[in-house]
């Protein structure tokens, strides 16, 4: 069960220190409370773990500084979508919203190969009026002997010039709780020109002890893939995880699924599960087309595939898009292949901004015919 706290309420306050004296004292409780500072107010939550059923909604709903009280599912406590539930489906970082209503696009380099690269991609992100992108550092890679990524060597020039084309947040993943300390330290040594959301790649998704150690810092906002070889409600949970270590500011993100169904492309795409994860949680859903899809074919109508699926995507709800660019492909050092070009920057953003407005259309359409009846 959780109870909503009126907005503003703090904990030094005296009806605060008397509701949490009462509800430490109900039999078979666990009390934990959450306080999430946002930029129009601050809002508390304390969950009640454990034999809640015995506890009636009216009388939780009467206590001092009770806003609203909403039973929850076993699953997916604090991300989930429960009866009632009216928490917000959104934060905000670094000037940036993520919700279930906005979109961001991230697109971006697989990994970071050369300074030269890094600045041609944030230029040509800053003159197409985008303010997020994405950058690999630390590569998790098949082989040992591939290119790993330059890991922590990389990162002042990446947020120097991140600074200097003004971009706001960067989708980086990390797959040790080292890269977390080193980009912290390097983005505080290049004066905090941009920020971070950290990623958690498809092949650590169940990777727990990782999880919690980025779930206990809420520096970072986290964005998690779906586990490519899992169930849905597995990666779920896996969210979940950071979420319950106190981390709420969670992107959860398609990319396809493993399995040889999918082919030719590198992976089966699973976009279609973008309303369900918006339906069970209220998670913002990225969708990342270039894993999905991993080659740069296309169809007769002259629409390159991972163009299709991204349209798929967005005209579905997506609220992120983890995309790959790269200046010379060929030279790519991860994820040639499926890389799109500068020059298609602006038709890619052109053709997202008409899924976006079709997916819109649907929205209102579906609200005209329920309003009508
Ligand atoms: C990536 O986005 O660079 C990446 C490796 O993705 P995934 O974890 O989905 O394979
Ligand atoms: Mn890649």
């Amino acid at each position: 069960m959780i109870l909503i706290l009126k907005p503003g309420m703090l904990s030094e306050s005296p009806e605060y220190k008397q509701l949490l004296a009462y509800l430490t004292n109900l039999a078979g409780i666990t009390v934990r409370a959450h306080t999430e500072v946002g930029i129009e107010q601050t809002l508390t939550e304390v969950y009640l773990i454990g034999n809640t059923k015995a506890l009636l909604l009216e009388d939780m709903q009467s206590l001092p500084c009770v806003e609203r009280v909403v039973r929850i599912s076993e699953e997916y406590r604090v991300l989930g979508r429960h009866e009632n539930d009216v928490r917000p489906a959104y934060f905000d970082y670094n000037g940036v919203r993520f919700g279930q209503d906005t979109l961001n696009v991230f697109a971006g380099l697989c990994a970071v190969d050369t300074l030269e690269h890094v600045e041609l991609m944030m230029k040509a992100l800053r003159d197409h009026g985008q303010v997020c992108t994405r950058m690999g550092a630390y590569k998790p890679r098949t082989s040992p002997y591939s290119f790993q990524g330059h890991g922590k060597a990389c990162l002042p020039y990446v947020f120097d010039l991140a600074g200097k084309y003004e971009i706001k947040v960067i989708a980086m993943e990390v797959t040790h709780e080292s890269h977390v300390e080193e980009i912290r330290e390097a983005l505080y040594q290049t004066g905090n020109s941009t920020g971070v959301i950290l990623q958690i790649g498809t092949r650590n998704t169940q990777n727990f002890e990782l999880l919690k150690i980025v779930g206990r810092q809420q520096d970072f906002p986290v964005l998690i893939k779906r586990g490519f070889g899992i169930t849905l409600d597995e990666s779920l949970n896996a969210a979940e995880y950071l979420a319950s270590e106190g981390n709420r500011k969670v992107v959860f993100g398609l990319r396809g699924m493993k399995t040889n169904m999918g082919d030719p492309h590198r992976n089966f795409v699973d976009f279609a599960h973008v309303p369900v994860v918006k339906r069970l949680t209220r998670m913002p859903v990225c969708i990342d087309p270039s894993h999905s899809v991993g080659i740069r074919t296309g169809s007769p109508d002259g629409i390159l595939d991972v163009m299709h699926a991204t349209a798929q995507g967005v005209i579905a709800g997506a609220n992120m898009i983890l995309v790959d660019f790269h200046p010379v492909p060929s030279k790519a050092l991860v994820d040639g292949p499926q890389a799109l070009l500068l020059k298609e920057l602006p038709l890619f953003l052109e053709d997202v901004r008409i899924a976006r407005e079709a997916y819109e259309k649907r929205v209102e359409l579906v609200k005209r015919y329920q309003k009508a009846g």
